[in-house]
């Protein structure tokens, strides 16, 4: 695996060998796929509460609710929610993650709702873009967050993300850290973009300054079917491993680096290195119209739809997936490579430690 990380930090959240830690889970998956075991509840769920975003990213992976569906389907209630999170630990879920659909903190209804599911047993996570961070005191519960930033550079930030939020956003994460104790790991997520490559050194350290433990820097996928702009764009592979390696040379124990590469070819473009979709259902996928998704990267779309979990409809819509013909980046694809040859080819001798 090239280096994206520091020895001291390779046990991280964004490591994909974390996938390993499933093994047992990953054998159900198995044995579920074979017909000799139901299918048990997913880890973790990952919630679109509403179709409704207040910024403008050009590549934005939500696509399909933003412009595709501009019907809007609404958010969701907090009733909605409630019953949903408590069904959801009732099933043995450990984990959800305030998701999209656009920007979750835009449903007012969220609020007390991510104290309510820590208290009934799961862990809490949140994908924003953090201009409302400061309107939701309980995320201090979540056991992390992710800002999507892109750049901390005004300009930059405005010509990719099409606002004026920049500063607004760097205030917020700096007051919730400091508010935050360290209780929350908070994350930068930014994207290498034509745009904002010239400034990820400047928001590395931005983000280093104002406390953010980790700072997670990724190729774009512009090979989404969803995204009809100019793409894939051309990365530089020497310049950007220039940039990484600036960006790494922050990293402290309490400030993180992850320039996270190993799901890109060595080109930084889209590559499919497993067979079949086993991993999707580590993880429940409901959008905003409340219906369940094979994962993330397919919301919305018919042919991806899970009537029921478990079922052999689920069964064979998994079992049918071509990922090479029908998926782009594959945010499991190392964790689909692990279950073939991990679990089934048992490649790694397991029963020899
Ligand atoms: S991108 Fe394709 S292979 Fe990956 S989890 Fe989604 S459906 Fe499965």
């Amino acid at each position: 695996m090239k280096r994206e990380w520091s020895r001291q930090s390779q046990y991280n959240s964004f490591n994909s060998y974390k996938g390993l830690t499933y093994y047992e889970h990953y054998k159900k998956i198995v044995g579920w796929l074979k017909g000799e075991n139901p299918l048990p509840a997913p880890i973790e769920v990952s919630l679109d509460p509403i179709n409704k975003c207040n910024q403008k990213c050009y590549y934005c992976n939500s696509q399909r609710y933003l412009r595709e569906n501009p019907a809007n389907l609404g958010g969701w209630s907090w009733q909605y929610m409630n019953d949903l999170l408590y069904d959801l630990a009732a099933q043995g879920v450990k984990a959800f993650c305030w998701g999209g659909g656009g920007e979750a903190l835009l449903n007012d209804n969220l609020r007390g709702l991510t104290h309510l599911g820590v208290d009934i047993g799961m862990e809490a996570s949140i994908i924003t873009n953090g201009v409302l961070l400061d309107k939701f005191p309980d995320l201090h519960r979540c056991r992390w967050i992710g800002v999507s930033l892109d750049s901390a550079d005004p300009e930059v930030y405005k010509k990719v993300r099409g606002t004026d939020d920049c500063e607004k956003v760097l205030t917020n994460v700096s007051n919730f850290i400091q508010e935050n104790d360290g209780k929350t790991d908070v994350s930068f997520k930014l994207l290498f973009l034509p745009e904002t490559i010239s400034t990820l050194v400047y928001s590395c350290q931005v983000a280093k300054d104002i406390g953010v433990q980790d700072f997670h820097v990724r190729p774009v996928d512009l090979e989404r079917d969803d995204y009809h702009g100019d793409g894939p764009i051309e990365v530089n592979k020497s310049e950007a491993n220039d940039i990484f390696a600036q960006c790494h040379e922050m990293e402290t124990d309490d400030f993180r680096v992850y320039t996270v590469t190993h799901k890109y070819d060595e080109y930084y473009k889209v590559k499919h290195d497993f067979r079949g979709c086993f991993a999707s259902p580590l993880v429940m996928q409901i959008c905003t119209d409340k219906k369940m998704y094979a994962c993330v990267d397919h919301r919305l779309e018919s042919r991806f739809e899970i009537k029921e979990w478990g079922s052999d409809q689920h069964r064979k819509l998994v079992q049918g997936i071509d990922p090479c013909k029908e998926c782009s980046r594959c945010t499991w694809g190392e964790y689909n490579r692990q279950i073939e040859e991990v679990v089934i080819q048992d490649r790694m001798c397991r029963n020899f430690p």
